[in-house]
């Protein structure tokens, strides 16, 4: 089947446990220092996660952590060939890639420039992190502050009764940063992966041609559990366990995301004519976004 090039479309991912199989900020912390680490595990029991981080990577440099030390450990930080190999495909499809993260700038696009992919995407939207010296003798700390300053409150309220509260952290609402993407890239169809309670905002900015692509047996996936927070979300709906099956739901959205394009019925044929896994699989795959075969 010949590829279809996708127009007006944005592939939208969470980092941590989407593209990468680890938190990247405590994948970092118990790499580089446990006394450190488990600092951090008590101040976020106190504090919000983004000041008890930036207080965890300041002190790994007043510890003498080198940059080229965190770099090392990041270096460790694996994104498995079945997600390069899908951002690449996604790219080659027409679509514009964003990563929207609560983690920090220099950790994710150092993990995708090492992979070789950071060049594929649009942009990265994520806390800013920058290399300070207080001092011209003290060597740089990694500094990480909010996305959304406190100064400057997102104001999103949305809540889930699964987390017993609000979904979007105070420094970030991924909401907020995808209807903005979309609104300013003018995309027409957006697919979403994610497995975070952070990432149920995104997904009920979407509508019934869009795609979420929630983790399994994540946070995410627990809140969609819940009938009213479930009936918030009008995209389509698919699962994914493995990044190996995001690959694969990934390859299935695009391939309706073009068909809706085309103006074709979708059909059976259309999307197993599309998708590497066998027949049975795939209707399962259906079955759960409610299409007719
Ligand atoms: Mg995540
Ligand atoms: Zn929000």
């Amino acid at each position: 089947m010949p590829s279809r090039r996708l127009a007006s479309t944005l592939a939208a991912f969470d980092f941590d446990w989407t593209l990468i199989d680890e938190d990247s900020d405590t994948f970092l912390l118990d790499t580089l220092s446990k006394p450190i680490s488990e600092k951090f595990h008590a101040a976020v029991r106190e504090s919000p996660w983004i000041y008890a981080i930036n207080e965890s990577t300041q002190a790994l440099g007043r510890s003498g952590v080198s940059r080229a030390r965190v770099e090392w450990a990041l270096d460790k930080l694996q994104m498995k060939p079945a997600v390069v190999e899908m951002l690449h495909y996604i790219k080659e499809q027409g679509a514009d890639l964003y990563v929207i993260s609560d983690a920090n700038t220099f950790t994710i696009e150092h993990v995708l420039k090492r992979h070789g992919v950071l060049d594929l995407f649009s942009g990265v939207v994520a806390n800013p992190a920058e290399w300070t010296s207080m001092t011209a003798s003290q060597p740089p700390l990694l500094t990480i502050k909010p996305y959304n300053p406190a100064s400057g409150p997102h104001g999103c309220t949305r809540e889930s009764v699964v987390v017993q509260g609000q979904t979007c952290t105070f420094n970030l609402c991924k909401g907020q940063v995808i209807a903005r993407l979309i609104r300013q890239g003018g995309y027409r169809h957006t697919v979403y992966a994610g497995d975070g309670a952070n990432d149920f905002c995104p997904s009920c900015q979407l509508n019934s041609t869009d795609f979420v692509l929630p983790r399994t047996g994540k946070t995410l996936n627990a809140i969609l559990s819940d009938p009213d927070s479930r009936a918030q979300i009008t995209a389509k709906v698919m699962y994914w366990s493995t990044v190996e099956d995001l690959g694969s739901v990934m390859r299935i959205s695009l391939s309706m995301i073009a068909a809706f394009q085309e103006h074709i019925t979708i059909h059976s044929d259309i999307i197993i004519s599309a998708f590497p896994l066998g027949y049975t699989r795939l209707s399962r795959v259906i079955l759960q976004i409610g299409l007719q075969v």
